[in-house]
């Protein structure tokens, strides 16, 4: 577990010209140590659960590496007051992270297998602020905007339109932004009163968002 503290650490530091932060909050490192990855790898990976890579979840899915993970969390500046909604559940680790530092998270999968095993897991392990919900987040959570924080943890080529409606003024998104294979960055979404302002952060490879129509 240290290991994996000190390699995001050491990711932070290498990665500082693009992200210009050359560390990360204690609170999200932190949470980072409180939540047990290999509660939401999949079975028979448990192994790697403390290495800092993505792993398969099955559905052609990935839990994300935790230094990715560490960065999104810390690029969103949570407060504990916030409610947040993430686009793309998978294993529920990222979700349950989030849950540590923010005060309800309501989170979207689209793939109902994956979003259920995340539930189940979800409540079974105490994080009792978080929400999970199967369906196309492309349309967001409409009943439950707006929401202070959001990140997408699946690649687009555009913003949601939906999600830049249910982000509060002041909010701020985290998302990939890119095609399918290559070419991606993750992007600081802020909205201002009189917009949005985008910063790119990090050139990253994520799973693509799919839509229901696919
Ligand atoms: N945050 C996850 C990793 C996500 S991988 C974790 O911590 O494990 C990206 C996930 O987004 C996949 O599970 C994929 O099925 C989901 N996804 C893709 N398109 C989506 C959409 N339109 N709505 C909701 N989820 C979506």
């Amino acid at each position: 577990m240290e290991n994996l503290i000190s390699e995001i650490r050491r990711d932070a530091r290498e990665t500082r010209h693009y992200t210009g932060r050359d560390h990360l909050k204690d609170s999200v490192l932190d949470a980072m140590r409180r939540v047990d990855r290999s509660r939401f790898v999949a079975p028979g990976t448990e192994l790697y659960a403390w290495e800092n890579r993505p792993l398969p979840i099955g559905y052609g899915q990935t839990i994300s590496q935790p230094f990715i993970v560490a960065l999104m969390t810390d690029l969103l500046d949570l407060e504990s007051g916030h409610r947040v909604l993430e686009l793309g559940t998978g294993s529920g680790y990222q979700a349950a992270v989030l849950s540590e530092l923010a005060a309800e998270v309501f989170t979207i999968e689209i793939v109902p297998e994956l979003a259920e095993s995340a539930a189940s897991l979800l409540e079974a392990l105490g994080y009792d602020n978080v929400s999970v919900r199967a369906g196309d987040g492309w349309h967001g959570w409409p009943e439950a905007a707006p929401f202070d924080r959001i990140i997408v943890t699946a690649v687009g080529e555009e913003i949601p339109p939906a999600l830049i409606e249910q982000l509060a003024v002041g909010g701020r998104m985290v998302m990939p932004i890119g095609p399918r294979h290559g070419g991606q960055n993750l992007t600081v979404i802020d909205r201002t009163e009189s917009g949005i302002e985008r910063t790119q952060v990090l050139p990253v490879q994520f799973v693509p968002i799919t839509r229901s129509d696919d």
